[in-house]
């Protein structure tokens, strides 16, 4: 048979198990190909632990990142991450690089895999900002013994991957959903984030949009998991909540991702590299080769997809022929299990049949379009709409080992005529001009000074004069400016403030 269409394709083998799932997946899908007149054109490149072996402190080397660039598409294994200082991981790397700003993680419930909560229709999805927040990685030791790591969310990239949700729900006939965020806590971070999916609800409608904690989005996946069907969350929350959603359907053997971006995507399977089994020819490639599925349907190969999808439900449907991860599960003997290659073959065996158990893959809606459209805010009009930012003052964090009394009577009477000392606090809760009943001195305190008359405009140079008389007092190690915005307050206030 002639080949009627070609797609170029990326595949980076990885790490550990990285190349027997990778091998696995191409097998099959070359395999599913060849019966509907496609073709891939695999192009080979490194990336994880051999590229940092080489001395490559990225871990992605520039081959890898020019055929990505071509290709558009990359299919990839488990990248191991060096554990200690310097490097970086190559995932977190792939990912900033590419700006794949959505992290997509379906957990559907799978024939002949056992599960607490098998026939309860579990089907959800979650999406994950995969750019920002604390994976910034920007983390400074400050005073002694005191580190801190940056959350940082930005409305761009917060509705970028909430516009993505909503349009991956409509384009796959989804009804749901849940903005999962902890902005009872964190106002400015996670309640821009919950604002933001609130704000964008109505342009999406028919899908129902609600808001949950997200230490009750992980209470309600244990619960009652089916409620769910598209989870919108940031980064490091959905980051965790998704591998609770794996657990939910058999676990990491079978929890497929997708990481999408405007130009370009890289499907993985969530877990890693799992060294133990690396070589043996043991290790279940399932999560691989559905992940490959999302790769089909996002180059336009639905057919293919389906066709692929099926042939794994199949294949543990019948549980003729499992991997030694599922049959432990099962209970039974793990010398019945077969090999990597054993499944492999029998998926193979499989393809252009349907599972009988449940929902054939093209029984389920398929993607409309396969792109989110880009309304990303003009940076511009925004900030025209929220206007130039007045500076009301200064947080000034310092090391000290004096008492909050008199700390906060010293600086005080440095404040001068421009500034008073509105507060000092000691981990977000005020010690001065109150004392906390219950106080455990952290060698470090945050006083806040903000300008006496608030029609006055607070230059720079009085705040360097201000920040020079408290290094009389202290070793100052951070400064965050206090702004407002049309008199709203673009800082939170203290416990107690
Ligand atoms: P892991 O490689 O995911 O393995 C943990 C355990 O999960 C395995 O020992 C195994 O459990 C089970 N498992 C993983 N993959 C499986 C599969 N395909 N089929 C069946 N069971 C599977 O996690 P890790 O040991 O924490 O991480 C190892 C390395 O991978 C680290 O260097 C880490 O940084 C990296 N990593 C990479 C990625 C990525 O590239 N996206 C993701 C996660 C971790 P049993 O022992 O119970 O059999």
């Amino acid at each position: 048979m002639s080949n009627l269409r070609s797609h170029a394709v990326t595949i980076i083998p990885g790490d550990g198990v990285g190349p027997e799932v990778a091998l696995a997946t191409q097998r099959i899908l070359d395999a599913a190909a060849a019966r509907a007149g496609v073709a891939f054109d695999w192009e080979e490149a490194e990336a994880g632990a051999s590229v940092f072996l080489k001395g490559d402190q990225t871990g992605v080397p520039q081959a890898t990142r020019d055929s990505i660039d071509r290709t558009r598409v990359a299919l990839k294994g488990p990248l191991e991450t060096p554990v200690g200082f310097g490097e970086k991981s190559a995932n977190v790397t792939l990912r900033k690089l590419f700006e794949t700003y959505a992290n997509v993680r379906p957990a559907r419930e799978l024939p002949g895999i056992p599960s607490r909560y098998k026939g309860e229709g579990v089907d959800m999805i979650v999406v994950r900002e995969n750019i920002e927040d604390l994976y910034g990685g920007i983390e400074h030791l400050q005073a002694h013994d005191v580190a801190q790591a940056l959350k940082i969310i930005t409305r761009k990239g917060s509705e970028k991957v909430i516009r993505f949700a909503y349009e991956m729900a409509l384009r796959e006939g989804r009804k749901k959903v849940t903005i999962a965020s902890k902005a009872n806590i964190l106002k400015f971070t996670e309640g821009m984030f919950k604002n933001i999916g609130e704000e964008l609800a109505p342009e999406y409608a028919p899908i129902e949009a609600n808001h949950l904690i997200i230490d009750n989005v992980a209470h309600q996946m244990v619960k009652d998991p089916a409620q769910f069907d598209v989870i919108v969350a940031t980064n490091l929350h959905g980051d965790i909540i998704s591998d609770l959603a794996s657990g939910l359907i058999g676990g990491l053997g079978f929890a497929s991702s997708a990481n999408y971006g405007d130009g370009v995507a890289i499907f993985e399977a969530v877990h890693g590299s799992a060294p133990k089994y690396a070589g043996k020819n043991v290790i279940n490639p399932t999560a691989l080769v559905l992940s490959a599925t999302m790769m089909l349907r996002h180059i336009g190969e639905l057919d293919l997809a389906d066709q692929v999808e099926d042939a794994v439900l199949t294949t543990l449907e019948e549980g003729k022929a499992l991997p030694q991860d599922v049959v432990r599960q099962k209970g039974g003997d793990v010398e019945a299990a077969v090999s990597t290659t054993g499944f492999t073959e029998a998926v193979i065996e499989n393809l252009g049949r349907k599972p009988t158990s449940v929902p054939a893959a093209a029984s389920r809606p398929r993607p409309s379009a396969q792109n989110p459209h880009k309304r990303w805010p003009d940076g511009e009009a925004r900030r025209a709409e929220v206007g130039p930012a007045t500076v009301i003052g200064i947080d000034i964090f310092a090391e000290t080992l004096m008492s909050p009394a008199e700390f906060g009577t010293k600086l005080a009477a440095l404040a001068g005529p421009e500034f008073e000392l509105r507060i000092v606090s000691a981990r977000g809760t005020v010690v001065w001009p109150k004392m906390s009943p219950a106080f455990d001195h952290p060698g470090f305190f945050r006083s806040r000074f903000v300008a006496r008359d608030k029609s006055k405009v607070v230059t720079d140079e009085a705040l360097f004069a201000l920040i020079a008389r408290v290094t009389g007092v202290a070793t100052w190690f951070h400064l965050e400016k206090l702004r407002s915005w049309n008199g709203e307050e673009g800082f939170t206030r203290a416990q107690g403030e």
